[in-house]
């Protein structure tokens, strides 16, 4: 990702840089850890913001241009239950957590493979074509604020930091 943002700041003309991360087993991003100080090591999305700083402060100025922005989410599990937001499948950062707290995860990352692409392991193509066409319907169906709702900490901390900018 360094490399990336590199590249993104010095030979592209690109405004922002938007990033997703699976939070597979990892800890939550909590809203504790958006205060001063308050980033959490074991969090994948504090991490990740701490490496973006450090990149953000060795580039070089750009002529006329701020630094690129960006916004993180991480997503619990995984992305996968983001776009089963409009689904009939009860999906949230809540259901999660609760279910790991009670030992016993209520779906698994195959799971909502499954639900989300109809198979476990489909084609890069595939994954990217049903992922557009969940989104698609997101937008559609105005599910925007469920989604915010649903996965506050996750994906409310991306939707702050595009409001943001
Ligand atoms: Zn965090």
């Amino acid at each position: 990702m360094p490399a990336v943002l590199r590249h993104l700041h010095y030979r592209t003309d690109a405004d922002a840089l938007v990033v997703s991360l699976d939070s597979d087993g990892s800890l939550s991003h909590q809203p504790a850890h958006d205060e001063p100080d308050g980033r959490a090591p074991k969090c994948r999305l504090c991490r990740f913001r701490e490496m973006i700083d450090e990149v953000q402060e060795s580039l070089r100025p750009r002529a006329g241009r701020g630094p690129i922005e960006t916004a993180i989410g991480l997503a619990v599990p995984a992305i996968e239950a983001w776009c089963l937001v409009p689904s009939e499948h009860r999906v949230s950062e809540n259901e999660w957590n609760l279910g790991l707290q009670g030992g016993k995860p209520p779906y698994t990352k195959e799971q909502l493979k499954i639900w989300t692409y109809g198979m476990s392991r489909p084609s890069l193509e595939e994954e990217t074509r049903r992922i557009v066409e969940w989104v698609r319907r997101i937008v559609d169906e105005g599910k925007q604020p469920q989604l915010e709702k649903l996965f506050p900490s996750g994906f409310g901390t991306l939707a702050r930091d595009v409001r943001a900018w």
